[in-house]
């Protein structure tokens, strides 16, 4: 039987159709939009439409955006010292530093001048610090604020149990993550843990991956390596959730999983694209609402 396809495209649009009307609130009790900084350094032409499209949407749901363009030759000591003086600016709820940064840029030394209570992508060693102390019933103000594509799998997995009618407990289920990066595989892998489950994090020196693959009731995939989880890999029933995205020789973009085959198997699936990429956007705007909520 064919798995379910969790659109990410649908869960985004609900996602922000609630935001937009917490905005609209938001704007009466602040007196002015919640207002998001994003931050490009250089020319990468990935990089810019990422931060177009969260600028785009920003603006979609009644938001005020600010672009900050940077030149890729710019030193270190001028980005840090831009980051900082925009999170002195009054009336700024988020600051978004578009990774990658390029080749000579400090990246750590770069986030770590963002003010943790505007680092709505939880990149700042603070937020990833805190995210170690959550245990899903911390209290708002002291869990920081989450990563973006990590909540978005969250969320997907969610919505995927609801919509197979399942319970939203997550309390002891199997889960795999392949990748171990600390934008995604680490986090996910926390987060999942905080949810109960019994987490495996796999990269790539994990002897015999398949089956790490295969006992997991919930496998994120988040590699880099196109179609690279094959039918074979999936526990029938799970729930498989595809981040990565690759461009083939073809020009195609297509997930980690081998998504015409994984289909067969898992229960729910997510697509390249549609799946995680919309709900990464969709979270940093929800940072951003909550730090503006935080002001109220
Ligand atoms: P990284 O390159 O930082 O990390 C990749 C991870 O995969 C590493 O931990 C690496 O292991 C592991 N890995 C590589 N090859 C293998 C292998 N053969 N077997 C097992 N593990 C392997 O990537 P990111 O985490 O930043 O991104 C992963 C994917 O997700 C990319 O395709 C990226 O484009 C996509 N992405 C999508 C987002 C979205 O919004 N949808 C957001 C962010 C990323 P090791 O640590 O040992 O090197």
């Amino acid at each position: 039987m064919a798995a379910l396809v969790i659109s990410g495209k649908e869960l985004a649009q609900d996602v922000l159709g609630r935001l937009k009307s917490e905005v609209a609130s938001l704007t009466v009790a602040l007196g002015r939009k919640p207002h998001l900084a994003v931050v490009l350094v250089g020319e990468d032409p990935a990089s810019r439409v990422y931060v177009k499209t969260k600028t785009a949407k920003a603006l979609s749901i009644g938001m005020e955006t600010t672009d900050v363009v940077i030149p890729g030759s710019i030193t270190n000591e001028s980005l840090q010292a831009k980051l900082a003086g925009l999170s002195a600016e009054r009336n700024l709820d988020g600051i978004l530093l578009q990774l990658p940064l390029p080749n000579g840029i400090d990246e750590l030394a770069a986030l770590r001048c963002i003010d943790p209570s505007l680092d709505v992508d939880g990149l700042h060693p603070l937020n990833q610090g805190l995210l170690l102390r959550t245990r899903n019933h911390g209290d708002e103000k002291r869990e920081g604020f989450k990563p973006c594509t990590p909540l978005g799998v969250m969320a997907l997995i969610d919505r995927a149990r609801e919509e197979l009618g399942l319970s939203k407990s997550l309390d002891g289920l199997k889960a795999t993550v392949v990748g171990r990066s600390v934008l995604v595989g680490k986090p996910v892998a926390m987060m999942l843990v905080d949810r109960n489950c019994t987490v495996s994090l796999c990269h790539s020196k994990t002897l015999e991956l398949d089956k790490e693959c295969r006992q997991a009731d919930i496998l994120v995939a988040a590699v880099g390596r196109p179609k690279m989880i094959k039918s074979s890999w999936i526990k029938p029933h799970s729930i498989v959730i595809d981040v990565g995205i690759n461009r083939t020789a073809e020009g195609e973009l297509v997930g980690d999983v081998d998504f015409i085959e994984a289909s067969e198997v898992a229960q729910a699936i997510t697509p390249v694209p549609g799946g995680v990429g919309p709900m990464t956007i969709a979270m940093l705007l929800a940072n951003t609402v909550e730090s503006a909520r935080r002001k109220v």
